[in-house]
């Protein structure tokens, strides 16, 4: 779909669009994940040189308030100085050293001493690694071929994961990608999310086939919309009546919305977990964890493959920890007030200039969609009328804002989020809601 942009761009980026050009040159689209291009909200990305606490500063000079926070991973503001200073102490005895070491002892403790039903973890080094490893575990462990996946749900650039995904592929409207043979996405089952009777007939019409069902435990990547009460639990159910695993993918929710990620919210306990984003501290660190007698299957012990170079790299460990150990009740508390904040002015300056919206929320992680019906699935989210965000977007940016670039993405804050911050997103929010008022298609 062509969307007309009705804002009118009273600000330039000349360095960061030279250096785009220049990115473009060298690199497929100018970009090394594709969100990051703008191409669902059109303009010039921006580059970004440093982070301070809840502020970002482009290659023009320019600041910005962040609402992104790197899509998660950093809660506790840019620069924390003790995640700095760890990393600092770390980097000064050596940077990656191909054997086991302490600090991946100690974050692997650190998670599981969180959450509860991961009784052992697996460092790797993206989310995408933890999904694609989970899920080979699970086929493993199962004997069985078959996965379960909803609609919606990104669980990173997994190939066999890569039908009917969010994110990247949401906002680019790809149903599929080349490249994913019919042989890797064969064994997929796609159904609609939120729907327990959809899962209970796959399991019928495939019976003894599937080896595990994946969900993100509250999806951000088609917007935020939360599961609805029970159908997680249903999830796990199924899966247990029918000797599948069900693997709650935490790669966004883990350590951000609660100590113990969505788990300690809703609490239904799953076979396997993923996640990634917080439990690096800004550094390529994710895990996969969950029922020992399913990752006492994993090599060495057990005979399911997965290996990584950097898996446990004593940067990426000592980021990680230092910013868990920081992440206490108080810093939840404080992450969790800025959010309902947020979203009260979103939806006072949304609602003044009578845009439809539904402002929608997973604990602290919250985004808008703009429909007047609330969003439960990704037909629902793909409904809303986006050409709206794109408008409320730029006038955002324009003001010193940076949202997702994207209609079907989560907002994140954090604990630096401060009075100021909050003060500078609500002087933009006026003016951002009437260019959503005024937008045409
Ligand atoms: N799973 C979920 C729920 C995610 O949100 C993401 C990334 O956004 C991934 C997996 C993939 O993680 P990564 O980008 O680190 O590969």
């Amino acid at each position: 779909m062509q969307v007309r942009i009705t804002v009118s761009f009273p600000y330039e980026a000349p360095v960061s669009q030279s250096l785009f050009e220049r990115a473009s040159v060298v690199t497929p689209g100018g970009v090394n994940s594709p969100v990051r291009a703008f191409r669902a909200v059109g303009g010039t990305p921006r580059f970004m040189v440093s982070g301070a606490g809840p502020y970002l500063t482009d290659a023009d000079g320019r600041e910005y308030v962040d609402l992104v926070c790197s899509w998660g991973p950093m809660i506790l503001g840019h620069s924390h100085p003790e995640v700095i200073a760890a990393v600092q102490e770390a980097v000064s005895r050596g940077t990656s050293f191909g054997t086991p070491g302490a600090g991946e002892v100690e974050l692997a403790e650190e998670i599981v001493a969180r959450i509860e039903p991961v009784e052992q973890v697996r460092l790797v080094s993206s989310g995408t690694e933890a999904t694609m490893s989970a899920i080979r575990l699970a086929r493993g462990f199962t004997g069985r071929p078959k996965v379960v996946k909803f609609a919606g749900c990104y669980h990173g650039h997994v190939d066999a994961l890569l039908a009917a995904a969010g994110s990247g592929v949401a906002t680019f409207g790809l149903p599929d990608t080349p490249g994913v043979t019919g042989a890797q996405a064969g064994d997929t089952i796609v159904l609609p999310y939120n729907d327990l009777e959809a899962v209970r007939t796959a399991f019928a019409a495939h019976p003894g086939e599937i080896a595990c069902v994946i969900t993100e435990a509250s999806p951000g990547n088609m917007g935020v919309v939360p599961p609805l009460p029970g159908f997680n639990q249903g999830l796990k159910d199924i899966c247990s009546d029918n000797g599948a695993l069900y693997i709650s993918d935490e790669v966004m929710t883990g350590f951000r919305v609660s100590k113990s990620g969505w788990y300690g919210i809703d609490g239904v306990r799953p076979d396997l977990m993923t996640f990634g984003k917080v439990m690096g501290g800004g550094f390529p660190a994710a895990a996969f964890g969950g029922r020992a007698d399913v990752m006492a299957h994993l090599a060495p012990a057990g005979p399911v493959y997965q290996a990584g170079t950097l898996s446990g790299n004593p940067i990426a460990t000592a980021a990680g920890v230092a910013q868990l150990r920081l992440l206490d009740d108080a810093a939840y508390e404080k992450v969790d007030a800025v959010s309902a904040e947020l979203r009260a002015l979103v939806t006072e300056a949304l609602a003044k200039e009578g845009v439809a919206h539904r402002l929608q929320v997973a604990g602290n992680m919250f985004s808008v969609f703009f429909t007047g019906a609330d969003v439960t699935n990704y037909d629902e989210a793909k409904a809303q009328e986006s050409f709206r965000f794109t408008a409320f977007f730029h006038s955002m940016l324009a003001q010193g804002v940076y949202l997702p670039p994207s209609a079907f993405e989560s907002w994140f804050v954090s604990t630096a989020h401060d009075t100021q911050a909050v003060e500078r997103i609500a002087a933009a929010l006026p003016a951002a809601a009437r260019a959503a008022a005024e937008a045409t298609e």
